[in-house]
């Protein structure tokens, strides 16, 4: 039987784009392609796909994601697989499913199933948000749930998600706090420092301790104050951190992103969704964990509360909004949403950048910044849009 996949992988050369790569971009450029990967030359017997006035930019790649399609991370299998195909449409081509807050156990389960998928290359890794993050900035967190972090039992997630544990977001001001970030780092799981209320020398101490990402900078944290700089200055101003930052104009004020960006500069800057189910979807009511939340014009809040509980955002959104609202340079935008978080997972050598040699893995953007075309390892997950 032929393989429909051989006429999704044929050798094609994309020609006439801006074609965004990591110091410069080509204008009237060309990709070739050639099966999974990116090729220096044109590949023999190679198709002309004419994608002229678009722009040609990385995959997508988002670190902090709960779920999208109406479908979680914490779901089933197929669930996954709709919250990731949801995600690859707008453009995220590699993401780290993340879990929220729940037993143990439970948590231990959804991280074998995750790293099955992970496995077979659907995923990128686990990202586990909680348990141990403050009661004072539980955000969309259970309370009756969180606990302190125990080193003990920061281990056996790491081993439930045998291998596949990218990142764990712990506020590191608790008890255990400083020797589970060294545990972290030791077993080379990403230490993010988030829902916490730690002061500016407690962060600093965990940062010293190994921690490297700051999750979703400005929420779920002390605001930065003159007397009381907290988290946010320690985690800014240390060049050993990558800032996360959920760029849906909801969650920041666009000062506080450009002030983020100012002080750590375009490669510490990493754009995340932070989506939930409904992402890709629309308004109405849906569950994040054991919690309700309603989506009401895009923004997710708790039922019960209202805190802000994860976002409907999804990668392209951001793109758009960074180059459009925020006026970033499209180079520096291609960084916080590609090559940065790329290079946090170790992935670098394959992803983050359209560089001959990597995975084929793009996205085409019309003028106006809107995808109309996404391809994933040479495939069209996407078909371009030209008309
Ligand atoms: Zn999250």
């Amino acid at each position: 039987m032929a393989s429909p996949r051989g006429a999704t992988t044929n050798p094609q050369v994309l020609t006439g784009a801006n074609v965004v790569l990591p110091t410069r971009t080509v204008q009237n450029g060309r990709l070739c392609v050639d099966g999974t990967r990116i090729t220096g030359t044109a590949p023999a017997g190679a198709r002309t796909v004419d994608v002229s006035g678009h722009w040609l930019v990385p995959g997508f790649v988002d670190l902090h994601n709960h779920g999208g399609g109406g479908a979680s991370f914490s779901g089933t299998a197929e669930e996954i697989l709709t919250a990731v195909r949801t995600h690859r449409e707008h453009g995220t081509t590699t993401l780290v499913a993340s879990t929220v807050t729940d037993a143990t156990d439970a948590l231990a389960r959804q991280a074998g199933l995750l790293s099955e998928l992970a496995e077979q290359g659907e995923i990128a890794g686990i990202h586990f948000e909680g348990p141990f993050i403050s009661p004072c900035r539980k955000g969309a967190h259970s309370e009756a749930l969180l606990r302190d972090p125990e080193p003990a039992e920061v281990r056996k997630l790491i081993d439930a998600a045998r291998g596949q544990a990218r990142m764990l977001t712990l506020a590191a001001e608790l008890p255990g706090g400083i020797d589970s970030v060294r545990l972290l780092a030791e077993h080379g799981v990403i230490a993010a420092i988030g829902h916490t209320d730690a002061t500016y020398e407690q962060t600093v101490e965990a940062v010293e301790a190994g921690a490297t990402v700051a999750t979703h900078l400005f929420n779920a944290m002390p605001a930065l104050g003159h007397r009381a700089p907290g988290p946010v200055a320690a985690l800014l101003e240390d060049e050993r951190v990558t800032v996360e930052l959920i760029n849906d104009g909801t969650h920041l004020h666009p000062a506080a992103l450009e002030l983020a960006f100012h002080h750590a500069g375009a490669d510490r800057v990493a754009f995340i969704t932070d989506a939930m189910d409904a992402a890709g979807i629309g308004d109405g009511r849906y569950m994040l964990g054991p919690l309700e939340v309603e989506v009401s014009e895009g923004v997710a809040r708790l039922v019960e509360g209202g805190s802000i509980a994860g976002s409907t955002l999804t990668l392209d959104r951001a793109f758009k909004r960074a180059v459009t609202v925020d006026r970033l340079p499209v180079g520096d935008a291609v960084k916080a949403l590609s090559a940065n978080p790329a290079r946090l997972l170790g992935l670098s050598d394959r992803v983050g950048s359209l560089e001959p040699g990597k995975d084929a893995d793009l996205v085409l953007l019309d003028a106006e910044f809107d995808v109309k075309g996404v391809m994933r390892r040479g495939e069209w997950v996407v078909a371009p849009q030209l008309g």
